[in-house]
């Protein structure tokens, strides 16, 4: 099944969650975030380069990280990544 984005019209992707999304849009928000962010360097800290990697992690870990991601209103990639970040610097 092939969808296309209804901004660019270039064809979208889904992620694992089953969300559609768009590589191109992605990128150009991402970047216009780097932009705004760039006084503070949050975001171009957390995102430079990024590469797709697959993981295998414990549904209970998988469970947590979702419910906390809940409650922060946030993506629970976005959680786990800033985590990973994080022990890593
Ligand atoms: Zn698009």
């Amino acid at each position: 099944m092939k969808k296309k984005c209804k901004r660019c019209r270039s064809e979208l992707y889904q992620a694992e969650d089953l969300k559609w999304f768009c590589l191109s849009c992605l990128a150009a928000e991402i970047e216009a975030r780097d932009e705004k962010n760039s006084v503070k360097g949050n975001w171009s800290v957390l995102e430079p380069e990024t590469k797709a990697v697959t993981l295998r992690l414990s549904e209970q870990d998988i469970a947590k990280a979702k419910a906390r991601a809940r409650k922060l209103g946030t993506p629970y990639q976005t959680l786990l990544k800033g985590f990973i970040h994080q022990a890593l610097s």
